[in-house]
C-alpha cells in the first residue's frame, strides 16, 4: 500500500492528511475538538551514524509500537519522515492530550537495547487543536511542530500551540543568528553567585552564570538563550568564553587570598566535544590555576543523552582533579543506576525542591533522601535556591554541605563578591 510507511507499518503523511480532512469536515463545533500530537525522537541522525540504518529502523519500529499503545483507539498514528511521528486524536480536551503526551514520553524514554547498548530517546512533543472553520490539516501539523520547537527552546519536552508561538519561534530564530555574533562582539557578561560552606558559614566558592547584554533588548537571561545556543554551534565559543573569563577572575580573587572554588556550567553539546578536556587544561594553565580550583556542573539529563560517550570523558576530567557536580538533581528523568557510574563528587539539589521544602513535606522528604543517598555514595551536597533562614536551618539539620541562594545573594557582578564574602561570614 502506497499510503503506508513500510518501516513501522503506520500510516504515512498523505493518509494522515486524509484522515484529518475528514475529521475536520465532520467536526461538531460544540463538541470536544480534534488534535494533532507531533512527536520527534531527535535521534535519527545520531543512531544512523553510530549503529547504521537497520538499527535506526529498529528504533523507529519500537517507538511506533510504544506510541500506539499510549494513544486512544480512535487516534490515527503516522510516521511523517525520519523520526517524526504525528497522531490525529479526535474528541479530546486539553487535559486528556496532556495525559497522552505524558504517557508517550514515559514509554519512549524507557531505554532500547541496540547491539547491547542502552539507547535512551529524548523525545520532543507539540500539540495543536482544531479551532476554526477555515483551518487546513497542514496547518494543524505545522502548528504542532511550532509548539514542539517552542517547548524545545524553553528546555521543555511538550507544549500546546498558542497563537503567540509563531512570534516566539521567529524571535528565537533572530536570537539564534544574533547569538553567533554576541560572543565576538563582547555582549556576554558573567555574574557570580556565592556558595556557602555550611560547616564554616563562609563563602568558599562561586558559580559563574552567563548573561547577554543585548544591544536592543537589554539583559537577556540564560534560560532564554542557552537552549538556543545548544542547538547551534554557538555553545562551544560561548562555553570557552565563560571558562576563560571566569578563570581569569578567579585568578584575581585567589591573588587577593580569596581561595574560592569556581563552578561553571557545561551543556550537553560540550560533552560531545572531544577537545573539551584539553581545552579546560589549557585554560587552567593559562591562568595559573590548580585543577582543584575548578568545579564543572553538568545536569544528569545531559549525561544521560549519551552516557557511553560522556562518562569516559567525565572520568578523564575527574582523574585530573577537577571536581564534577551533578546539577539540577531531581529535575530530570535520569535513572539512579547512572548515578553510581557518574564520576561526580558533588550533587546539587534543584531549587524546585529546596525553595518550598519548609512548606511542603514532600519536598523536604525528597531533599532528605537526596542528601542521604549522596552521602552514602561518598558525595557531598549543595542545595540551590535557599531563600529563607528556615530552609537553611532545615538543610543544616539534614547535613547538607553547601548552600547557594537569594538568602545569601543573587548572582552579582564580580566586583561585588569581595564585600559579600566578608558580610556573609560575619552573619
Ligand atoms: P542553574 O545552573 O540551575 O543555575 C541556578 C539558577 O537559579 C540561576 O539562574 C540562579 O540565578 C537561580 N537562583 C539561584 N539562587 C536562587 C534562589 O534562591 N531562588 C531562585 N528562585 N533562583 C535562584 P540563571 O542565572 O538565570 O541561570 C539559569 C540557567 O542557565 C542555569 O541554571 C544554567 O542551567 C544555565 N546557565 C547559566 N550560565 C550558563 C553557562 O555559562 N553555560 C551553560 N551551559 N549554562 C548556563
Ligand atoms: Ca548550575
Ligand atoms: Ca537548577
Amino acid at each position: 500500500m502506497t499510503e503506508c510507511d513500510h518501516v513501522t507499518g503506520l500510516a504515512n503523511y498523505a493518509r494522515l492528511q486524509d484522515r484529518l480532512e475528514q475529521a475536520i469536515a465532520g467536526q461538531d463545533p460544540a463538541g470536544p475538538p480534534l488534535w494533532v500530537l507531533l512527536v520527534d525522537l531527535d535521534c535519527y541522525t545520531d543512531v544512523t551514524l553510530d549503529f547504521g540504518p537497520d538499527a535506526a529502523d529498529y528504533i523507529l519500529s519500537i517507538a511506533a509500537q510504544r506510541l500506539q499503545s499510549c494513544l486512544p483507539r480512535s487516534a490515527m498514528l503516522a510516521r511523517l519522515y525520519t523520526d517524526h511521528f504525528a497522531a490525529a486524536i479526535p474528541d479530546s480536551e486539553p487535559p486528556q492530550i496532556e495525559r497522552y503526551a505524558r504517557k508517550c514520553r514515559k514509554a519512549l524514554t524507557q531505554s532500547i537495547s541496540v547491539e547491547g547498548i542502552e539507547v535512551v530517546l529524548e523525545p520532543g512533543m507539540g500539540a495543536s487543536q482544531y479551532s476554526d472553520g477555515d483551518m487546513l490539516a497542514r496547518s494543524l501539523v505545522r502548528q504542532a511542530g511550532i509548539a514542539k520547537a517552542v517547548a524545545k527552546n524553553a528546555g521543555r519536552d511538550f507544549a500546546v500551540y498558542v497563537a503567540d508561538h509563531d512570534r516566539r519561534v521567529r524571535q528565537n530564530l533572530v536570537l539564534m543568528h544574533e547569538l553567533r555574533r554576541a560572543v565576538q562582539e563582547r555582549q556576554l557578561l558573567l555574574h557570580y553567585q556565592p556558595k556557602v560552606d555550611l560547616r564554616t558559614g563562609r563563602v568558599n566558592g562561586v558559580e559563574a552564570l552567563v548573561r547577554w547584554q543585548h544591544p536592543l533588548r537589554g539583559m537577556v537571561m540564560p534560560d532564554e538563550f542557552i537552549p538556543i545556543a545548544e542547538r547551534t554551534a554557538a555553545i562551544r565559543p560561548l562555553t570557552a568564553w565563560v571558562l576563560d573569563t571566569s578563570m581569569e577572575q578567579l585568578a584575581r580573587w585567589r591573588a587577593k587570598g580569596l581561595d574560592f572554588i569556581l563552578s561553571a556550567n557545561l551543556s550537553v553539546k560540550n560533552l560531545e566535544d572531544p577537545d573539551l578536556p584539553d581545552a579546560v587544561q589549557r585554560l587552567l594553565a593559562k591562568h595559573g590555576l590548580p585543577n582543584e580550583a575548578l568545579q564543572l556542573e553538568i545536569t544528569e539529563t545531559a549525561v544521560m543523552q549519551d552516557p557511553e560517550r560522556s562518562i569516559p570523558m567525565l572520568e578523564g576530567l575527574a582523574d585530573t582533579g577537577i571536581e564534577l557536580s551533578i546539577d539540577d538533581f531531581g529535575r530530570g528523568y535520569g535513572s539512579l543506576t547512572y548515578l553510581q557510574r557518574f564520576p561526580a563528587s558533588w550533587l546539587k539539589i534543584d531549587k524546585e525542591f529546596v525553595i518550598g521544602m519548609d512548606a511542603d513535606p514532600r519536598n523536604a522528604t525528597i531533599v532528605r533522601a537526596a542528601i542521604d543517598m549522596a552521602h552514602q555514595l561518598g558525595m557531598s551536597v549543595t542545595a540551590e535556591g535557599v531563600e529563607t533562614k528556615r530552609v537553611l536551618n532545615l538543610l543544616r539539620g539534614l547535613g547538607c554541605d553547601r548552600a547557594q541562594g537569594y538568602l545569601f545573594s543573587k548572582p552579582v557582578p564580580a566586583d561585588r563578591i569581595e564585600e559579600l564574602a566578608v558580610s556573609i561570614c560575619e552573619e
